[in-house]
């Protein structure tokens, strides 16, 4: 008989890795992965391309009225992997630059922003047998998702990932100081904003993966999830 599909959370904050390892679950059990930061840096990728963002203002009217034209899609490509689509156009690669990552909190941080993405990952998850990787996935998109983790590591692991991230995908002007002061201002941004603050969920697992190695951590969740489907 096939086991029941559950829904799995997992939140925590910057560049912890959360979207390696929660896509590498998915392809092991196979189920369904949504990467939620994915769909926030692409509004923010809008805003920037459409001169909707200057400086730390948001022209809220102006993002208000065009949120329906935004259209989010996921396809995967050669490889199997998942990429992200704005309006048809994969924007997988500039999602990803610091021009994005520099103003994707506060975007992130607008309640009808956030009400219209929480909409459409609800949607997408109405199913079960998904992946979500997030800030506010297991508090307030799937509060009765089955399985929680919320990951978390020291900033200067993280900002040391995230920066060789960056030089391997080719940037070589952004520095590691840099790239450590964008982390630790979203990790701020994201934990004190009004609007579903990144916070552990009462009945999420802390996954601390500082000094453990991928093959580690992937272990840590398939025990998790084994336990939790057994
Ligand atoms: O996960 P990632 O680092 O790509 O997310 C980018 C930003 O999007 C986060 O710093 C946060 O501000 C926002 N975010 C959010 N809620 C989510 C996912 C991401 O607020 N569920």
């Amino acid at each position: 008989m096939e086991k029941k599909k559950i829904t799995i959370a997992l939140d925590g904050y910057s560049s912890t890795g959360k979207s390696t390892m929660a896509k590498a679950l998915a392809k092991k059990i196979g189920y369904a992965y949504i990467d939620t930061g994915a769909m926030y840096r692409t509004v923010t990728l809008y805003c920037l391309d459409n001169n909707l963002i200057d400086g730390d203002t948001v022209n809220e009217a102006a993002l208000e009225a065009a949120l329906p034209e935004i259209h989010i899609t996921f396809k995967a490509n050669d490889e199997g992997r998942s990429e992200t689509y704005l309006n048809g156009v994969n924007v997988e690669q500039e999602i990803r630059s610091m021009r994005v990552s520099s103003k994707v909190s506060i975007i992130a941080a607008l309640g009808f922003v956030r009400r219209d993405m929480v909409r459409q990952q609800q949607a997408m998850g109405r199913d079960k047998g998904i992946v979500m990787d997030g800030r506010d996935i297991g508090t307030v998109v799937f509060p009765d998702a089955e399985m929680k983790v919320f990951v978390t590591a020291d900033p200067m692991v993280r900002a040391q990932r995230r920066f060789d991230e960056l030089r391997g995908k080719g940037d070589t002007t952004t520095t590691l100081e840099e790239v450590l002061a964008n982390v630790t201002e979203r990790d701020r941004i994201d934990t004190t904003r009004a609007e579903s603050p990144l916070r552990q969920a009462d009945d999420a697992l802390v996954l601390d993966n500082s000094h453990m190695t991928i093959a580690e951590q992937d272990k840590w969740l398939m025990d998790h999830f084994n336990r939790l489907t057994q």
